[in-house]
């Protein structure tokens, strides 16, 4: 069947006129889609009955099922959801803090091809991309869930997959994420994370998108990022950090870069005064990050973070030390993975 938000507001507008249905509809039902998303076609209220059972038997209305939802003590939802072939995701909603405000982290892909050596999401292997549907569907599910108790006012692609090699689906979903049609959530408030795709970065630069960027640098010599990230081999730090110089003097914004620290890997002063090197002049913002507990791969978290917090400040860089939230359910960076693939 169907899924309700694969079809764009002219193809609905088009199906309501197949079924003499005057176009006014189309905004109605867009409204009940994307803006005040509800568990089912019924409760649509000002759509007639007729109309709701018709949609009911001619499309569905999310793309992905809720399977296991669980709550972090800091008050992080994590939802493991099936999708259409029995394949499932996590997602993550992370509250602001004011009671109201949410950050979602969505997944783009099942498992994800880049392998990096800390991530679960790389452990489990590559299953497929995820649809326009079952991204958007994510945000939208989580927005039905706490109904007029909190809404999602920011979106990381930082769950599972890597962004940039899903990229179509990426950008078409992260636009209804921002269309005043669809769920209106701010492009600067829409970042999107890739481990460094290098043609993805100068796709989204030459396209002139309004959303953030952020690059998953983790170390500024290829030696260690090819053994942190092994996708690194096939572009090199010095390609990649040109691609970012181009973004950020292309489009004139600033550029995120994250920094997950091992210890004795790349959290020495030695490795410090080459980040600062490397990362001088250019407008960025390094997040550093102490890495989550996945599985058994032998990196150690760093026992210096705020030393190379403070030495990167000492050196001009702006930098700040990521809390990690909900990691005592595994909702935390790099600990989302598919349930078949819990161990
Ligand atoms: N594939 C994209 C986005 C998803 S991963 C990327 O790699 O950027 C989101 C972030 O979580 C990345 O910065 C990634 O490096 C980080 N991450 C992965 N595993 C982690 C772990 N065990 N602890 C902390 N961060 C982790
Ligand atoms: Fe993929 Fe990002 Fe995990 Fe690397 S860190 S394996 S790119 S999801």
């Amino acid at each position: 069947m169907t899924n309700i938000s694969d079809y764009s507001p002219e193809q609905l507008t088009e199906y309501f006129k197949s079924k003499k249905i005057p176009s006014f509809r189309t905004k109605q039902l867009l409204e009940w889609v994307y803006r005040k998303p509800v568990f089912k076609f019924d409760e649509m209220t000002d759509l007639p009955k007729t109309l709701r059972d018709d949609l009911a038997a001619d499309f569905s209305l999310y793309s992905v099922r809720e399977l296991i939802r669980k709550v972090s003590i800091d008050g992080t939802n994590k939802a493991l959801f099936e999708l259409g072939d029995g394949e499932s995701v996590e997602t993550a909603l992370i509250p602001s803090g004011d009671g109201f405000n949410y950050t979602i982290c969505v997944s783009c892909q099942v498992g994800c091809p880049m392998g990096c050596a800390f991530c679960s999401t790389g452990h489990q292997g590559f299953q497929r991309n995820l649809s326009v549907s079952e991204i958007v569907d994510q945000v939208r599910y989580f927005n039905a869930l706490l109904g007029s108790n909190g809404r999602i006012s920011n979106v990381v692609f930082m769950g599972m997959g890597e962004p940039f090699s899903n990229y179509d689906n990426v950008i078409r979903a992260a636009n209804i994420m921002n269309a005043d049609w669809g769920i209106n959530i701010a492009a600067r408030s829409i970042t999107i994370s890739t481990v460094g795709v290098i043609s993805g970065i100068r796709n989204f630069m030459r396209e002139g998108h309004q959303f953030g960027l952020a690059v998953s640098l983790h170390a500024p010599s290829d030696q260690i990022r090819n053994r942190l990230l092994p996708y690194n081999k096939s572009t090199g730090v010095d390609k990649l950090l040109k691609a970012c110089r181009d973004y950020v003097s292309i489009t004139n914004r600033r550029i995120t870069f994250e920094y997950c620290l091992f210890k004795g890997i790349n959290d020495t002063r030695e490795v410090a005064d080459e980040l600062i090197d490397k990362l001088k002049g250019l407008n960025c913002h390094v997040n550093l990050i102490a890495p989550n507990a996945t599985f058994d791969h032998g990196l150690q978290p760093s026992e210096s973070v705020l030393d190379f917090e403070n030495y990167l400040k000492d050196n001009h860089i702006n930098v700040t030390l990521r809390k990690s939230m909900g990691s005592d359910i595994d909702a935390a960076c790099g600990q989302l993975k598919s349930n078949s693939y819990r161990t």
